[in-house]
């Protein structure tokens, strides 16, 4: 079943266009890349999806158009963005900023302390005296705790050391695995994604130009497009 729908998804920045027709979507329990090099549009479709950004085009999230609807509704359909850049609320502590995001449903504080049992050891420390990696596992945290269907992670691993990279990746697989839910995931690391995602979508100079499954990315195909 398809859970998210993304036809011809045009986007501009004032007199400058970003995305010129983008296509993309994500099945229920599917794990989708979206991927290319800097400033190829990425956030900017992702920003989109989330209503964050005016766009033209046909957008459907379980069956209902998104065209006309404000981000906060767009989170309670059940869209959960961890964005880049982490974004915790920096004088809350971390079970502050977890319970701020709740809403009904299987994921609750016990089940994201399982997932990161680093959060459960630093409850009542606020978010701005963790680590860069500890505030990356608060921001996927709070983004379950609002119960998604569909969770988007923009850049979830950059700039965290290797060793804390492995755990977000660890992480991300064990969410596949357990939960069913639907993942889109940006990042500059194409081994871990084709370790983890089913399909990829390539975007270059906002259009998407390469949709297929994840095992079909040719290295000449990531040399080409994605300069690796
Ligand atoms: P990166 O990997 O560097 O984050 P990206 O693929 O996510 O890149 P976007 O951030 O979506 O790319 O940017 C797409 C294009 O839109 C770029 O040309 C960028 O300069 C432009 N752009 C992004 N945000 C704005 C903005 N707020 N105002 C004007 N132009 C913007």
């Amino acid at each position: 079943m398809t859970l998210l729908t993304v036809r011809d998804l045009t986007v501009r920045y004032g007199a400058s266009q970003a995305l010129f027709g983008v296509s993309l979507s994500v099945a229920k329990g599917e794990v989708v890349a979206l991927m290319g090099r800097n400033g190829m549009g990425k956030t900017t479709t992702i920003k989109a999806i989330c209503r964050m950004v005016p766009s033209q085009g046909d957008m459907t999230f379980a069956d209902q158009s998104l065209a006309r609807l404000p981000s906060h509704r767009a989170a309670r359909l059940g869209i959960g963005l961890v964005p880049e850049g982490r974004r915790c609320f920096a004088p809350l502590s971390v079970i502050e900023n977890l319970t701020a995001a709740a809403r009904p449903g299987d994921w609750d504080l016990r089940n994201v302390f399982n997932l990161f049992p680093r959060l459960d050891e630093r409850q009542s420390q606020l978010a701005s005296s963790l680590s860069g990696g500890e505030q990356q596992m608060l921001a996927i945290g709070r983004a379950l705790m609002t119960n998604p269907r569909l969770l988007i992670l923009d850049e979830a691993t950059e700039g965290l050391a290797p060793v804390v990279r492995q755990e977000i990746w660890g992480a991300i697989r064990n969410l596949k695995q357990n939960s069913g839910l639907s993942i889109l995931v940006v990042d500059k690391t194409l081994k871990e994604l084709a370790g983890v995602a089913d399909r990829g979508v390539i975007l270059e100079r906002g259009r998407s130009v390469w949709s297929d499954d994840m095992a079909k990315l040719t290295p000449e195909l990531a040399g080409r497009y994605l300069g690796v």
